[in-house]
């Protein structure tokens, strides 16, 4: 097989939360496979820190540090990309944050940054990148879920509810945009090695029930969501809509 259907020259990728973490990694595979980045964060320095670094490695990257909870700031984003010629091909909607505690002690205002944060900026985003590559006729929206997106934990309710909510925002995405050329899909990560889960990592009981649960008997790595990424966002998924791919260690496959 040609490896140029996972080619993305030419192609400009918005991820969003690329300032670290998933998103970082995503984008730098992105960029290996040839695409220009749109690096985003809510931090204005650690945004263009990591946009330099990927145009200092010889890739193109701007940075676009904006807060994807604030639908204000989105549109002034996009704007600005228009006015600039920039046409995002591809979405990533990667931003995301935890927030644990029982589910008896979440304010309203807690569960609404979750939410906000992890569901509700996917669909503004995702609107805002669908209108416009509707009338280009073609498009790759990949929301990045979790294995919340099938189950639940203690502690982590929001989440799971807006997890959940993703896998059903993509195939909404899907039932309606793939008339016009998009593709609309969700990968869904394990237990990776992010900043997010630092509490974990240093936690041994939760260490020891994560190794006696999961197949792969270790944490993922960052760079190992990259080829599901990259077969999202290329010319190797062109019928593929709507689904979630689980890049998890086999821990959903486990009872
Ligand atoms: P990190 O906390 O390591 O990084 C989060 C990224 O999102 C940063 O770039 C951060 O930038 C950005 N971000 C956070 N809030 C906002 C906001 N309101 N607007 C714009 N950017 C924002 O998280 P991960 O890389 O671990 O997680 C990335 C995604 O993957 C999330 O959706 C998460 O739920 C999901 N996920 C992670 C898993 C894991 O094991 N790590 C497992 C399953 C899913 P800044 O700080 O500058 O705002």
């Amino acid at each position: 097989m040609s490896t140029s259907l996972f080619d993305l020259s030419g192609k400009t990728a918005l991820v969003t939360g690329s300032s670290r973490g998933l998103g970082r990694a995503i984008a730098d595979g992105f960029a290996k496979a040839g695409a220009r980045l749109v690096i985003n964060g809510t931090d204005q320095a650690r945004t263009q820190a990591a946009a330099a670094e990927f145009r200092a490695a010889g890739h193109q990257a701007e940075a676009s540090a904006f807060d994807v909870t604030d639908e204000a700031a989105v549109m002034v984003a996009f704007e600005r990309l228009d006015a600039a010629g920039i046409a995002v091909d591809i979405l990533v909607n990667n931003a995301g944050i935890q927030h644990r505690k029982p589910l008896v002690e979440f304010t309203s205002a807690e569960w609404g940054k979750v939410i906000a944060t992890n569901l509700t900026s996917a669909f503004i985003i995702g609107r805002e990148a669908a209108k416009r590559m509707i009338p280009r006729g073609r498009g790759k929206i990949i929301n990045i879920g979790s294995l919340a997106s099938e189950l639940a934990r203690p502690t982590v309710g929001p989440y799971t509810a807006a997890k959940g909510g993703i896998r059903n925002l993509t195939r909404a995405m899907a039932v309606e945009w793939a008339q016009h050329g998009i593709q609309a899909n969700a990968i869904g990560p394990g237990y990776m090695l992010t900043d997010m889960n630092q509490a974990l990592v240093q936690n041994p009981d939760f260490n020891n029930w994560l190794m006696s649960r999961i197949p792969s008997k270790r944490w993922g790595k960052p760079d190992e969501l990259v080829g599901a990424a990259i077969f999202l966002a290329s010319d190797a998924s062109t019928y593929v809509n709507g689904q979630t791919i689980y890049v998890d260690g086999g821990m959903l496959a486990a009872m």
